[in-house]
């Protein structure tokens, strides 16, 4: 069963759905028996008890809005869908009629929430939604978004891709002024601030607010009759805005995390929403106000080497393009006589192309991925060694027995998945293996909404490459410079891109000093 929770969702019903098959069933009624920020408690297994599949650093959210289409939802249950890999423990839809504004979320993935029953009690012609993986805030069913607030502005929902670096000091200020907040996710700061803004009209209040908040966030916000989408001042998220044309009437406006989700709307890109800026759609059209300007741009590099998919065209490049680069560069600098190239699937698929070509070695898919393991398993046995990774990867034997294997792979974290996979292809006979990363060591964690390891544990912070190549089993390990890097995600214009996870560098003043302090505590 997945667990839902209704806000202004007319009529009682019986919220249960099927979805997670073995998980504990609960059935609540509408929002009569379901106060606003009340939730039942978990029916999923406690989280202690999954293990990660792959040592990968996790994206926050996708965010999806959309303006005049009569099935709104639908078209952000589609474009959600589309975005399903930039968080998975959550989702939710809010849309509004002109009158009401009704929200329902949910734990687990899309497919499993919003059922055509669920989606039929979302009408309107407006629609925003979420998916989440989260780091700020707990994971509970609360802090899933939309988040919803019915302030002195009127009805607000809110869906947020980022995190906010100076929560603390906003959040007690905003509590001291009245402030009563329905969830722990940073998101409802930006909510509380246009609630509380002394400001004459909405969209006066909303730039307000933005201004004042620091960090990471790529936002999309709906009141009863107007959508807006919004990007910090430095850019760090991408947010795209798109249109579906109709003929004889007024365009739909789309915005959306990636544009790959554009593609399944049928939605032509229009441009990225810029940095700094907040636009405003409405019945009348749409309108823009730089709310910030003059902060360098420091857009998430990161985007380019592993969250966004392939197909998506982030911060004015197509993701594909850095990635062969990268591959081409990663070639040019660190290639070594090999028989074949093979990625570590899926997501080193498009720099190993780029440095088959680039190297004139042949491209094999020498490890196979089962595309139907979940995010995290539970471990039958702990003795049973390398069982996660065996369970989503299988070497194919014929092709690696006996030949120096180049292997190709986006990061190395915590460096116990890279050495389970050298391990796993000499074992299948491989002569040599030797790795390469697409982007250079990580040896910081990332404040601006994706999930990183402290200090601690990233192995790159902690060792120098050649005791990383040791700790891996490799014969050889080399990584990509990050002027490579950053030449490989320059588009049309130039860009600047936040590199602080590679550099320590961070755009903004404020992190959290215990997770930056050098490492105590060696791998
Ligand atoms: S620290 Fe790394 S992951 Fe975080 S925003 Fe900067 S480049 Fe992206």
């Amino acid at each position: 069963m997945t667990r839902l929770l209704f806000q202004g969702v007319e009529g009682e019903f019986d919220a249960t759905i099927q979805g997670a098959p073995g998980l504990a069933s609960e059935t609540w009624n509408s929002t009569s028996q379901l106060r606003a920020g009340s939730v039942a408690p978990s029916p999923f297994p406690d989280p202690c008890s999954l293990i990660p599949v792959f040592d990968k650093l996790r994206e926050e959210c996708g965010v999806v809005a959309i303006h005049g289409h009569p099935d709104a939802a639908r078209q952000v249950y589609l474009g959600l869908y589309a975005l399903q890999h930039r968080g998975q423990e959550s989702a939710g839809i809010a849309t509004a009629d002109g009158q009401r504004l009704a929200n329902i979320k949910g734990m687990g993935l899309v497919s499993e929430i919003f059922t055509d029953d669920v989606l039929a009690k979302l009408p309107g012609s407006m629609a925003i939604g979420h998916t989440r993986y989260s780091t700020t805030g707990d994971s509970a069913l609360l802090n899933a978004q939309p988040i919803r607030v019915d302030s002195t502005k009127g009805l607000i929902a809110i869906a947020h891709n980022g995190n906010l670096v100076n929560l603390g000091n906003i959040r007690a200020r905003l509590e001291r002024d009245g402030a009563y907040f329905q969830t722990t996710s940073d998101s409802e700061i930006i909510v509380q601030l246009i609630a509380h803004s002394r400001a004459g009209t909405l969209v006066d209040a909303i730039a307000g607010s933005l201004a004042q908040v620091e960090g990471a966030f790529s936002i999309v916000m709906m009141t009863r009759d107007r959508v807006f989408a919004a990007r910090d001042p430095r850019g760090f998220r991408p947010l795209s805005m798109g249109r579906i044309k109709n003929p004889g009437g007024p365009d739909t406006i789309v915005f959306a995390s990636e544009t790959c989700a554009f593609d399944l709307l049928r939605a032509e890109y229009i441009r990225d929403v810029l940095p700094g800026e907040l636009v405003m759609v409405t019945e009348d059209g749409v309108t823009s106000r730089q709310y910030a300007s003059g902060v360098p741009q420091s857009s998430c590099i990161f985007e380019h080497v592993y969250f966004a998919r392939p197909d998506s065209r982030i911060f004015g490049r197509w993701v594909q393009e850095s990635r062969d680069q990268m591959g081409r560069q990663l070639a040019r600098e660190s290639g070594i006589p090999a028989d074949v190239i093979v990625p570590v699937p899926d997501s080193g698929v498009t720099a190993a192309l780029g440095y088959a070509e680039e190297a004139a070695i042949p491209f094999r898919f020498g490890l196979i991925r089962n595309h139907y393991v979940g995010r995290t398993f539970i471990e039958p046995e702990q003795r049973v060694r390398d069982f996660g990774v065996r369970l989503k990867l299988n070497p194919v034997r014929n092709l690696l027995e006996g030949k120096r294997v180049v292997l190709i792979d986006d990061s190395i974290i915590r460096g116990t998945t890279s050495r389970k996979i050298v391990r796993m292809v000499r074992g299948a006979g491989a002569k040599e293996v030797h790795l390469r990363i697409s982007c250079p060591p990580t040896i910081s964690p990332c404040f601006y909404g994706v999930d990183t390891p402290s200090k601690r544990d990233l192995i790159a912070a902690n060792k120098s490459v050649e005791e990383i190549r040791r700790f891996i089993e490799a014969d050889s390990l080399a990584y990509l410079s990050l002027d490579g890097l950053l030449n490989c995600c320059q588009g049309d214009h130039p860009t600047g891109y936040c590199t602080a996870c590679y550099t320590g560098n961070y755009p903004t003043e404020w992190v959290d000093a215990e997770d930056i302090l050098p490492a105590t505590v060696s791998l």
